[in-house]
């Protein structure tokens, strides 16, 4: 009687808060008892959201559009998704095809939630965005992480899928351009899972898109269901404005992907959050429908910046750096600090006492590798202006140089 009010739910209490918010509020910490902390931690761009999708969410307001919409989405915006499917991705979309929900972590929660039951698996690559092993654990499910090193480009090969399904799997979890890597998959690449993929008609797939923007070099981005069209009736292409147009506090994201999955995830969202934002609902339709130089721009200022990052990273002692093909992250090995001590004295046994030394020492915030399902790394998020990059690059430089053996 007396604890029962204090009682979660199982999954919950045995899931773990996002590694990633904890940094969060480190930094903020931090930066409350004034000290000047450098974040390279964050997940999201630092630019402000294009002025014409601003203006559109104050003209949605202002012209009453501030109701309850359809649970899966005002049809404009299912629209102007379908159009985005085919145009950008090479996939005919009906709008009916659509869903739109509060951010892109919902659609894949939605998903997930909607399908997974106790004992289900899901096939998720290391390193992994913290949230997937997470919400598949809520769902009362089980992640079974696949670790990809950085021999494979910290891709998913064909043989380790291969030999990670079951016939208890349920879904594969696809992220490219990667968080935390930056690792992008080429068309020959998808080509080549969706191979083993149509041995094993049982499994589902998640093509969680949402950095398919961020592409650099020239590289050239392609999503499974385009790539494999057999796929497409058991795959969920999901995306969202969040990284591509600067609009992470709007919480829109969306997908397209069997009609059976669709409306599950409806029902779901019915009874959850019903449909997102009115007004960020109209907020993106302006993003997806109006001008697109804003992509593109902020692309490059991306590529210009990894291109500092990682230069600057391999020039000192102690991180080593692939150049990652796309998102805003770095994912630096920190092997060469292992078992060292810092200048202020920390023994470095891990890529997380690492992170906190860099805090403490360095007033730099980046996230261990290890939060992500590979250590000892350091994913480091370039989403900060050039100047303070350098200045963060500067102050992990001497931090690594003054760690002894
Ligand atoms: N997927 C990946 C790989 C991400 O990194 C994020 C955000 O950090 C999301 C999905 C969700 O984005 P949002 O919910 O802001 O649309």
């Amino acid at each position: 009687m007396t604890d029962l009010p204090m009682r979660l739910n199982a999954h919950l209490a045995a899931a773990q808060p996002s590694a990633t918010y904890r940094m969060i509020d480190r930094v903020a910490e931090r930066k409350a008892a004034g000290v000047a902390v450098i974040s390279l931690s964050a997940g999201e761009p630092d630019f402000d959201t294009p002025v014409h999708v601003r203006e559109a969410a104050i003209a949605a307001i202002h012209a009453g559009h501030t109701r309850y919409t359809q649970v899966a989405g005002l049809r404009p915006l299912r629209e102007a998704i379908a159009a985005k499917f085919a145009r950008e991705n090479g996939l005919p979309t009906r709008w009916q095809d659509t869903i739109v929900c509060s951010g892109g972590k919902q659609v894949i929660y939605n998903a997930l939630a909607a399908t997974l039951n106790p004992g289900d698996e899901v096939i998720v690559p290391a390193p992994f965005w913290v949230s997937y092993p997470e919400m598949v654990a809520l769902c009362g499910a089980r992640a079974v992480t696949v670790p990809c090193t950085e021999a494979s480009g910290f891709k998913l090969t064909p043989e380790a899928l291969s030999n990670a399904i079951t016939p208890r799997t349920r879904w594969l979890i696809l992220n490219s351009p990667s968080n935390p890597t930056g690792a992008v998959y080429s068309r020959a690449e998808l080509q080549a899972l969706a191979e083993v993929l149509l041995r094993h008609p049982h499994v589902l797939l998640l093509s969680d898109d949402i950095y398919e923007h961020l592409t650099f070099d020239g590289e050239c981005f392609v999503t499974m269901a385009q790539v494999e069209p057999r796929l497409a009736e058991r795959t969920l292409t999901m995306n969202g404005v969040s990284k591509a147009y600067a609009m992470t506090g709007w919480r829109i994201g969306y997908a397209t992907g069997p009609q059976w999955l669709l409306q599950a995830m409806e029902k779901l969202q019915g009874q959850q959050t019903s449909g997102a934002s009115s007004i960020s609902q109209h907020a993106a339709l302006a993003a997806l429908k109006g001008p697109q130089g804003f992509v593109s721009e902020v692309r490059q200022v991306f590529q210009r910046r990894r291109d500092l990052v990682v230069e600057r990273l391999n020039r000192g002692f102690g991180l080593r750096c692939a150049r990652p093909a796309g998102a805003f992250y770095a994912f630096a090995s920190c092997e060469g600090l292992i078992g060292r001590s810092s200048a202020g004295g920390r023994l470095l046994r891990t890529d997380e006492d690492v992170a906190l030394a860099l805090l403490d020492e360095a007033q730099v915030a980046v996230m261990q590798g290890s939060a992500f399902g590979l250590g000892p790394y350091l994913r480091i998020a370039y989403a900060i202006d050039d100047a303070s990059l350098a200045r963060a690059c500067d102050a992990i430089q001497t931090f690594c140089e003054g760690s002894t053996p």
